[in-house]
């Protein structure tokens, strides 16, 4: 394995410290792929990486996986919420979320259809991407 790797999917998975997609699927080193950015927000370097297990690495499938009461998703609600502008960093994570839920007003109880949301943006996202 020190010299070539040949994983069988790549996983884009959120920061989540319970959301460690090799220890979920039960998978050894080598197995997976995985990109992980909180809340998976596609920005340009986890799309990079997408891109580079597909073109270099010939990974077949390439999966997106969320979670329930993810903390980046409540976060970017909070941001909404209460019409604040985060700090610089973390701005850029809410900016990168809320397309996901863009058609929709904001609301306290939005937690689990913006989770949702998220997953299928970011899947619309990847698919739509040469
Ligand atoms: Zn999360």
């Amino acid at each position: 394995m020190a010299h070539a790797q040949h994983p069988f999917a790549t996983i884009f998975a959120c920061s989540d410290s319970r959301e460690a997609p090799e220890i979920i699927f039960d998978r050894g080193l080598g197995d997976l792929f995985v990109v992980r950015t909180a809340g998976h927000a596609l920005d340009r370097a986890a799309l990079g990486s997408i891109a580079f297990s597909i073109e270099y690495l010939r990974v077949p499938l390439v999966a997106v996986m969320g979670h329930e009461r993810c903390g980046a998703v409540k976060a970017t609600l909070e941001a909404l919420q209460n019409h604040q502008r985060a700090p610089d960093a973390l701005q850029s994570l809410v900016n990168l979320i809320r397309p996901a839920f863009d058609d929709y007003p904001v609301t306290p109880d939005m937690l689990d259809f913006a989770i949702q949301a998220n997953i299928r943006y970011t899947v619309r996202h990847l698919v739509q991407t040469p």
